[in-house]
């Protein structure tokens, strides 16, 4: 039996000023306050009065370093999960494009392939699938030739290859509405998003069992105090979680703010959307087919449509924390215990309590990533 022993660690979401955790084999074993007993043959790791947290999920991004999820290869998928262990992450659902059925299958196949805990990197959970099922006037960075209606006979191969765990959808169609249907048939988390939904719209999609907006405020209508549009709607509607990009490019920190305060801490997940620029020097990349200039911390397409982030899940944090004034200790969930509620691996991940994956993130008095472990492994720990 492996055995690691976290000590002298500060865990917020159990209140303890100091505290200690004991692994073994990938999971938490037991966790206590104050010092540490003595445990048998258990590695010791001292935390030095540092935060751990339950390791970030990002339910959104397409990729890093380099590489895509639309690559589809499984080179593409270690060295994204490698990239985002380096910021805290432990999981993560790789997200694909709107493209070509094929290109999409390709992409499904690989990543069934790749799910699971990985060597030197993030586990990978699954797949979002965002697109094809999209609204054209709302496609944001999504390639609007290949845009079109839920279609079962394609849709369905999709489904029974059994990695997708997240869907983004336009709700106004029929046909994408019996799609919504056949995906919370399977567990599948729905997303509303690149849509121009009314608040009505909305409405039936949350009956039909859609629970998440995709990235809150982007490619969607927004708020007017006589047509809530979208936003407004998913805003208001207790049902939605609402997924932000927190790079204080895509949504404005009053906003940001404003969000979390209509929401909550428990309905907001921060989520990267983050391209293979993430992690490269400021140059020309590609996104689901299409040229993307990143400069200054911003992706665009030519004509300036903003084309994913090069975001990290521990900026995000940052981000949100100085947006809104709250403390760590009020906005952990919304980097892990929501993302693991929406995809229904909430009995498992996204919390620090004993029988639970050992996913934990070691953060330094400024919300630095200095020590990731995902199942019990130390994936990244910061040279000092
Ligand atoms: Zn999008």
């Amino acid at each position: 039996m492996i055995r690691l022993l976290l000590q002298n660690a500060q865990l917020i979401t159990q209140g303890w000023e100091r505290g200690w955790i004991l692994i073994e084999d990938g999971r938490i074993a037991r966790l206590g306050e104050g010092n540490a007993p003595a445990f048998d043959g258990a590695e010791v790791l001292d935390c030095g009065g540092k935060t751990a947290l339950p390791g970030f999920i990002d339910l959104h991004v397409h990729g890093a370093v380099g590489r895509d999820t639309m690559d589809a290869t499984p080179q593409a998928v270690h060295d994204m999960a490698h990239f985002y262990a380096t910021h805290g992450v432990t999981a993560f659902l790789a997200t694909t494009m709107t493209a070509p059925d094929d290109a999409t299958r390709r992409a499904l196949e690989n990543a069934a392939g790749c799910v699971g805990p990985m060597a030197d990197g993030a586990a990978l959970l699954g797949v979002h699938l965002e697109g094809p099922y999209l609204n054209v006037k709302m496609k944001g960075a999504q390639d609007g030739q290949y845009i079109r209606r839920a279609d079962p006979a394609v849709y369905r191969d999709w489904l029974n290859i059994g990695v997708i765990r997240q869907i983004t959808v336009a709700p106004e169609f029929p046909e994408n509405q019996a799609f919504i249907r056949d995906c919370v048939a399977r567990g599948i988390n729905v997303s509303l998003g690149h849509t121009a939904a009314t608040y009505e719209d909305v409405q039936q999609a949350v009956s039909l069992g859609a629970r998440q907006a995709t990235h809150t405020f982007n490619a969607m209508t927004g708020v007017h105090h006589r047509s809530p549009g979208t936003a407004g709607a998913v805003l208001s509607m207790d049902e939605i979680t609402c997924e932000l990009i927190a790079d204080t490019i895509h949504v404005h920190p009053a906003i940001l703010k404003l969000v979390v305060r209509a929401k909550g801490t428990d309905r907001v997940v921060l989520i990267t959307d983050a391209i293979m620029g993430a992690g490269m020097p400021d140059g020309q990349y590609e996104l689901g087919g299409q040229a993307v200039t990143v400069a200054n911390h911003t992706a665009t397409l030519a004509d300036g449509t903003l084309a994913g982030s090069v975001l990290t899940m521990d900026r995000a944090l940052r981000n949100v924390l100085t947006a809104t004034g709250l403390s760590l200790a009020e906005a952990w969930p919304m980097t892990s215990a929501n993302a693991a509620r929406q995809i229904g691996v909430e009995d498992r991940k996204g919390r620090l309590v004993a029988g639970y994956d050992a996913d934990i993130v070691l953060l330094d008095a400024q919300n630095n990533v200095t020590l990731t472990i995902a199942q019990g492994r130390v994936l990244y720990r910061a040279s000092s």
